[in-house]
């Protein structure tokens, strides 16, 4: 098979940190030799440091974005639970699918696409839910909303309600303060700011949380207590054999973090953010509009406009077949009027900047 190299700008996967990258090729360990385990456990560690949270049970699920968005689900609702959803985007809507499938009883609150989150209507929706979900970086859309605000607004209200984060293209790209903002269950990718291929889903539980969760969920393969008994330890055990663990993965993802916690995160986020607004900028110089709700626009996944007479594929196949270089196409009704372009991980530095502008501004001419 030839080797393709692209940029990766699309809305994940992105390129990811050579440092990723170099670690899957290192020799494999057994899941349960000693060195892996040292491995491991910085890797959950160096999670917690990204999370924001002193979280015990802050680990990686095996599988992609969406294993987090159903352990989510899975191990915190059961038939009868109310979980009122906040839906801006494709993944909101996943969301509502998912705990539906788990016996939720669902109350969605539907916003416009590319809006962020309105904490007083969520708040309004129900007067006791016993979780409430929403997506802090709406990858469809390119809309960050307030995680801390809603998660303040519920528990001020209401002590019992659980707050659930989608925080799958924010984390390692914007701030995530789990603890401080009260995210009592949050669930992430490696493929997008992470900076790793996709494979893992980091993951973290508040203990109020950890308390409450389904005592058999009807998933074997995601049933946390099972999982973190090989992950964390059983309480006051050792640890016991659940799944294989993605040891590859595993050595990829603590390279990446590695690399992230070194750089720091203020200045993750500040070279994310210089790249995101660079590039909004850039696309405004070149007669572009943007998508997203000025305010709310995230730095590490833009969305514009496609402008009117162009067609939306015809450019990005153009771009990736004379450039090399991905970008993603809108979601739903917005599919072929809205293009998304990511400044993810490795990829939100400048330099990733000017090429997608220079090469933008030949192919639209
Ligand atoms: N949530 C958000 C916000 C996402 O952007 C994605 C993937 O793009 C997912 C969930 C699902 O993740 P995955 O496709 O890795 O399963």
């Amino acid at each position: 098979m030839a080797l393709v190299d692209r940029l990766l700008l699309g809305p994940g996967p992105s390129n990811a940190y050579p440092e990723a990258t170099s670690a899957l090729a290192a020799p494999l360990l057994g899941h349960l030799d000693p060195e892996f385990l040292r491995i491991l456990d910085e890797t959950c560690d160096r999670l917690r440091t990204v999370w924001g949270t002193d979280n015990a049970r802050t680990l990686p699920l095996s599988g992609t974005g969406s294993i987090g968005m159903e352990a989510g689900f899975a191990n915190f609702v059961q038939p009868g639970s109310v979980a009122v959803i906040a839906v801006n985007g494709l993944f909101g809507e996943r969301m509502v699918d998912v705990a539906g499938r788990y016996g939720a009883e669902v109350v969605r609150v539907d916003h416009d696409w590319g809006q962020p989150v309105d904490v007083a209507r969520v708040l309004a929706a129900h007067g006791s839910p016993d979780l409430v979900a929403a997506v802090h970086a709406e990858t469809s859309t390119g809309a960050r909303s307030d995680i801390g605000a809603l998660a303040r607004a519920v528990h001020e209200r209401d002590s019992n309600a659980l707050v659930l984060a989608d925080c799958v293209t924010s984390l390692a790209g914007i701030e995530v303060a789990a603890d401080e903002w009260g995210i009592d269950i949050g669930y992430s990718g490696t493929q997008k700011c992470v900076g790793v291929a996709p494979g893992l889903a980091p993951f973290t539980v508040s203990e109020r949380a950890w308390q409450r969760r389904v005592p058999n969920p009807p998933t074997w393969y995601l049933d946390l207590g099972m999982i973190g008994d090989y992950v964390t330890g059983a309480d006051g055990g050792g640890r016991t054999y659940h799944h294989t663990a993605p040891v590859a993965m595993i050595a990829s993802l603590h390279a990446a973090l590695g690399r992230i916690v070194e750089e720091g995160l203020p200045e993750v986020y500040a070279r994310h953010a210089a790249a995101g607004a660079r590039l909004q900028e850039g696309l405004t110089e070149l007669g572009l509009e943007l998508f997203a709700e000025e305010g709310y626009r995230l730095p590490e996944l833009t969305t514009v406009w496609v402008p009117d007479g162009v067609s939306s594929a015809e450019v990005r196949g153009v771009l990736l077949d004379d450039y090399g270089i991905e970008i993603g196409a809108g979601v739903g009704k917005f599919a072929s009027t809205v293009w998304r372009i990511g400044l993810m991980g490795h990829n939100a530095r400048l330099d990733r900047v000017e090429l997608i502008l220079a090469a933008l501004r030949r192919v639209l001419g």
